[in-house]
């Protein structure tokens, strides 16, 4: 049972790549804060609206349980989330694109290997923190490879001998570079977006959820 809670509240990215941004966008929409004592919550001043500063994996998981009402999140994480999350369990729902964050989930190989096409990948191991995506696009793609799940770094386990490939988030190429490695196909075109809570809602929440959409497509058409 969740307790009644009148406030909206968005769970957003404590720090990271999304999170400067993502408080930017809420402030261009509008909105107000002033930060709680431990820096967990920021307090809407002029809307009732709450944002909670949490690590990005969390996101999904408190839109399942209804904690909050949205997340920014990476809709990597968001895919990820929805493939691996328990039959039966209804996921978070991408409600707006937010156009920042951008980034692609790809497969990349050693420079100069033997690996020049995925079918090659056929039988080999490739390293990942990605398991359902990747267990996904093989399977639609009929490759069969072992997935070997790793929670960081994945970029070296290449030179590691841990695998033969990595499939990885991807936005300059600098890393791959870095470590002599490059794309071979991108898997899952990725940016920030807006998700929902698979909770439904009462009328006055549903209602300040829209004005809120409303409220950042706004501020995202003002960007020019
Ligand atoms: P947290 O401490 O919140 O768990 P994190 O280390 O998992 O942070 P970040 O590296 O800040 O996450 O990335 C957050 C999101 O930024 C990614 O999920 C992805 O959607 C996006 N992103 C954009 N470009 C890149 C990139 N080059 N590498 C990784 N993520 C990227
Ligand atoms: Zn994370």
């Amino acid at each position: 049972m969740t307790i009644a809670r009148d406030r909206l509240r968005v769970a957003v990215q404590k720090s990271g790549r999304l999170a400067e941004t993502s408080l930017s966008l809420l402030r261009r929409a509008g909105l107000s804060f002033r930060a709680s004592r431990d820096r967990l919550f920021l307090y809407g001043e002029n809307l009732p609206i709450d944002v909670l500063l949490v690590r990005d994996d969390d996101i999904p998981g408190l839109l399942m349980e209804g904690s909050c009402e949205l997340g920014i999140v990476g809709r990597n994480v968001l895919a990820e989330q929805r493939l691996t999350a328990l039959p039966g369990t209804d996921a978070p729902a991408e409600r707006l694109a937010l156009g920042f964050g951008g980034c692609r989930l790809s497969l990349a190989v050693t420079d100069g290997g033997p690996i020049t096409v995925p079918a090659q990948l056929d039988g080999l191991r490739i390293a990942t923190s990605y398991p359902g995506l990747l267990a996904d696009w093989l399977a639609v793609n009929g490759i069969r490879a072992e997935i070997v799940v790793l929670s960081g770094s994945v970029e070296i386990a290449p030179r590691l001998g841990k695998a033969d490939a990595i499939c990885d988030l991807v936005s300059s190429g600098a890393t791959l570079a870095a470590n002599q490695l490059h794309e071979l196909v991108a898997i899952l075109h990725s940016e920030a977006v807006l998700a929902a809570s698979p909770h439904p809602l009462g009328s006055a929440k549903a209602e300040q959820v829209e004005r809120l959409c409303a409220r950042i497509e706004g501020a995202q058409s003002s960007d020019g």
